[in-house]
């Protein structure tokens, strides 16, 4: 049971009155307003720096976090009502952790501690636990990216030799079920039970587990020294999805394993081009990956071609040379796509000044940089080659599925079936795909991927192309459909060489000054009425006129189709301090909880500019 609080004492009363001085808590909660709030500690109830607490907020009983305890005037405040378990849910290390990323993501110390906490009990029984261990900051040790064919198995090999204990943050749910069964590990993400996450929060924070697994909502699970920091699959957009906690999950371990001296693996085939370029500048250490076996990588050049059949000659011969060695074939497709591309040349229409494609306006009407907000109509015939065949041109599943069983009528050919001997999928199936398990591969329309309107569209084309290499048996092949046989992506996973593709792609964003050159940010307001949101965002836009270093991009619609309520936003290209430079100047706009026009927001390096 949570201690009940006892009736203050009249001694207490008797001494209050005559210094007024008490013991005051100092609060923060999941709102976006960056302050504390002050509440007098009642007696009898002993909290501490990193407890949760429950206390009156705007008319009703919130969680917070006390960050902080001092004696103080209590006059005109009110009491917290009572502590949500008998010790601190954070070290001391874990909230100034916290801090650093608040103000790295400009958001509130509140919001970003609460959305990194497990659940709290319910009804007020918390289980019997003990308080977290201090980390005690040992010698730093330099980060490894691991990036060879073997990581993981060498990672399962370090977790049993390694002392102390280790916290895995995998991308997503699926991936911790996975680790967790590997390791015989207590989970801390949402696909256990409230009481199971909680349990291994405070098992791993008393040194009870040896390894525990978990999501980027465990970032600040409190660990007794010497730790191991673990990321699985660093490049997974999932480490950075759009809300709190608003900043990438390898930011936060990089800087945790810097101040607390644990030791950070970051493990990925294909890691950001951030990570890379950190180990190129020496901040990472990026051990050598011995060449895996390799299939044969064959490019097959669709211009022209590929609006009838989804299927061109390599392919179709890759297909039929599995079936018959008993092996099965993958084919990928990608979601239409929204950019206009020349069928006859395969030139793309980009922005001339951002590099990213241009978006094609549902109605056509328009193709518009999801950067710059630059809106053209869309021309009737080709820049590069004067040919009048420019389209959205993708193929989807269903169409495909439907094409190849006319071909192959002997074939089981399925969506959802990973055992049928043509399996077709979006590229979110090579996740599901064990590593050397299909004897082929088949990119059905790369482009769909390169087009995507998005600055990183290469760096995940590249992304997905490893990993379906890594999918292919030894002796077979990865079949790439596509207009850009030339591209960097595609001849590096053909040379399977990591190196040139990095080199490129970063020459490409320091050349346009793209992340990790420049930071981005997000700015968008949201609200009921447009036109009221669209002056909210144009007034947070002048507010940052003027200031050095800032590039700021005129503000765009970003009203989802069907939705009910507008949105508009713009980005803005920064240096490395673009948190501080912002911080000032849009603080007005994010301190309301909620302002008549709209509500506010900003994402710190965004994953994506679409
Ligand atoms: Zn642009
Ligand atoms: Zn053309």
């Amino acid at each position: 049971m949570a201690p009940a609080l006892p009736q203050s004492a009249d001694i207490r009363g008797w001494q209050s009155a005559n210094t007024r001085s008490r013991l005051i808590a100092d609060v923060v909660f999941d709102i976006p307003i960056d302050h504390a709030f002050s509440y007098v500690v009642p007696a009898g109830l002993v909290v501490g720096r990193g407890q949760r607490v429950s206390a009156p907020l705007q008319g009703r009983a919130r969680v917070g976090v006390v960050v902080g305890l001092r004696e103080g005037d209590a006059a005109g405040l009110k009491p917290l009502q009572r502590a949500v378990e008998p010790v601190p849910v954070l070290s001391e290390a874990a909230l100034e952790l916290g801090r650093w990323a608040a103000g790295e993501s400009l958001s509130s110390w509140g919001s970003t501690l609460l959305s990194l906490l497990p659940p709290p009990p319910r009804g007020g029984a918390a289980e019997t636990v003990s308080p977290p261990a201090a980390p005690a900051p040992g010698p730093s040790r330099a980060p490894e990216l691991w990036t060879d064919e073997r990581r993981e198995e060498r990672l399962v090999e370090c977790l049993e030799r390694e002392p102390g204990a280790t916290l895995l943050i995998a991308p997503d749910r699926e991936a911790a079920a996975r680790w967790a069964q590997r390791l015989d590990a207590p989970r801390l993400d949402s696909g256990v039970s409230e009481a199971e996450r909680r349990r291994a929060w405070f098992a791993a924070s008393r040194g009870r587990s040896r390894v525990v697994v978990g999501t980027r909502s465990a970032l600040l699970t409190p660990l007794p020294p010497p730790a191991t920091l673990a990321l699985i699959d660093e490049h997974d957009p999932a480490h950075k999805p759009p809300g709190a906690p608003r900043l990438h999950s390898r930011d936060l371990l990089l800087r945790r394993a810097e101040l607390d001296g644990s030791r950070l693996l970051l493990l990925s085939a294909t890691p950001s081009a951030e990570s890379w370029w950190h180990a190129r500048q020496g901040r990472i250490v990026r051990p050598d990956a011995p060449p895996a076996p390799w299939p044969e990588v064959i490019t097959a050049d669709t211009r022209g071609i590929l609006r009838n059949h989804p299927l061109t000659l390599p392919l179709t011969r890759a297909i039929e040379d599995m079936s018959r060695q008993g092996r099965r074939a993958v084919l990928i497709v990608s979601r239409r796509t929204s950019a206009l591309a020349c069928d006859e040349c395969g030139a793309v229409l980009r922005c001339p000044d951002c590099g990213v494609a241009l978006a094609l306006a549902r109605d056509r009407s328009a193709l518009r940089c999801p950067l710059c907000a630059r809106a053209d109509t869309p021309p009737d015939h080709c820049p590069a080659c004067g040919g009048h065949r420019l389209s959205p041109f993708g193929w989807d599943p269903e169409r495909v599925q439907t094409s190849v069983a006319r071909r192959f009528p002997r074939l089981t050919i399925s969506r959802q079936n990973l055992e049928a001997q043509v399996l077709i999928g979006t590229p979110a199936l090579l996740r599901a795909l064990p590593r050397r398990s299909v004897g082929c591969v088949g990119f059905v329309a790369l482009d769909g991927l390169l087009r995507v309107p998005d600055f990183r569209a290469g760096e995940r084309t590249w992304q997905l192309l490893w990993a379906a290499a890594e999918s292919v048996t030894p002796g077979g092949r990865l079949v790439i459909q596509t207009q850009h046989p030339e591209h960097y992506a595609v001849r590096a996973v053909q040379a399977q060489d990591r190196a040139t593709f990095y080199e490129d792609e970063l020459k490409f964003r320091a050349e346009l000054g793209y992340p990790p050159y420049r930071r981005l940010a997000e700015v968008s307001a949201r609200g009921r009425e447009d036109g009221p949101v669209r002056a909210l965002v144009a007034e947070c836009a002048a507010a940052l006129q003027g200031i050095g270093g800032l590039t700021v991009y005129p503000p765009a619609s970003a009203t989802p189709p069907r939705g009910r309520n507008s949105r508009w936003r713009f980005v803005i290209k920064g240096p490395a301090e673009l948190p501080r430079l912002l911080a000032p100047a849009l603080a007005p706009f994010l301190g309301r909880r909620r302002r008549s026009s709209g509500m506010v927001e900003v994402e710190m390096d965004p994953q994506s500019n679409g």
